[in-house]
């Protein structure tokens, strides 16, 4: 990429919201434009993260380093320069896209009872959990006329995933969560295929710039496990989206030192604890402790609180997590 398109990129992600993005929050307003927060790059306690807007520039002064969008996007996906000017075009393209999108299906959401129904079915009830998570509903048949209006080309909307070939919406009577630079979609109806994830990367562990603090950490395989706990009280949980983790989810469970509780599915066909057994030790290996729990046969973390269990009771699931 030539110098000219590089400025261009630069300018077009101002380094901001990018972090935002990417769920950082500043901790205070400095002068002259500067934002101070923690850094996302190290295990920070206090806020030694400074963000200058005026220059689109960052610095640590607990890690000691900085630079551009471009720099942050290396450093913090762990990845070499031509990779992050990748991942930052793309993340350009999807990210205002993804917004209109989580808005419009967000507002479609009340409307629809049969979305409400579900969420209520799953253990979905508080209003502070669904504008946590953003959750909405796609009904289908709305969202291309919306972004179209928006002035985004169909081409543009199909290349994202979000418009099938034939011109329809892509996510049909689901259930929706905004991630980064994605778009989980869980049926509501018993015909189709449960999940639906646009094209690309399913991005890195949910909501992890708000978990990575904790000393304790629950990982979970499914975001309606993921709901019901946060619900519960237990706000350091997160979610791999399946038991597999891609490598950019594995390096941020080792990141820093601390415990990962383990509480996938206890399927009845064992799938679950052999895929925690598998990362429980390759979690050993980097020197992460880890616990594993243990939930009911044929239970996951949403059904267990769906059946009537309450934050007491997978308190002490997680007292009694083997080593
Ligand atoms: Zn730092």
């Amino acid at each position: 990429m030539i110098r000219q398109a590089l400025d261009q990129l630069k300018h077009q992600i101002p380094l901001l919201d990018y972090l935002q993005g990417h769920h950082w929050q500043s901790t205070g307003r400095l002068s002259r434009g500067r934002w101070m927060g923690l850094c996302p790059l190290h295990q920070d306690h206090k806020p030694s993260f400074v963000v200058d807007t005026s220059k689109n520039l960052f610095y640590c002064y607990g890690c000691g380093r900085g630079g551009d969008v471009i720099r942050f996007a290396e450093l913090y996906h762990q990845v070499r320069f031509p990779q992050a000017l990748g991942l930052l075009c793309q993340w350009r393209g999807m990210a205002p896209l993804l917004h209109e999108t989580t808005r419009l299906y967000g507002m479609q959401l009340q409307r629809h009872a049969e979305a409400v129904v579900y969420l209520q079915q799953r253990g979905v009830r508080s209003p502070e959990l669904i504008e946590h998570m953003r959750i909405g509903y796609a009904p289908g048949g709305c969202l291309r006329g919306w972004l179209t209006q928006l002035g985004y080309p169909l081409h543009a909307l199909h290349q994202a995933g979000l418009v099938t070939a034939a011109g329809y919406d892509a996510y049909i009577h689901r259930i929706v969560f905004p991630l980064e630079g994605n778009l989980y979609g869980r049926s509501i109806s018993a015909t189709a295929p449960p999940h639906r994830l646009l094209p690309g990367t399913k991005g890195g562990l949910y909501c992890w710039e708000h978990v990575r603090q904790y000393p304790e950490v629950i990982l979970v395989e499914g975001l309606f496990d993921y709901a019901v706990l946060w619900q519960a009280g237990f706000h350091n949980v997160t979610c791999s989206m399946g038991t597999q983790l891609n490598p950019y989810q594995f390096r941020q469970l080792c990141d820093g030192m601390r415990t990962v509780y383990l509480a996938f599915d206890a399927d009845a066909n064992g799938s679950g604890q052999h895929a925690t057994q598998v990362l429980a030790h390759r979690l050993n290996q980097q020197r992460v402790t880890v616990g594993t729990v243990e939930l009911p046969k044929g239970h996951d973390p949403n059904s267990f609180f769906v059946d009537g269990a309450d934050a007491g009771q997978f308190q002490a699931l997680l007292e009694a997590a083997r080593p």
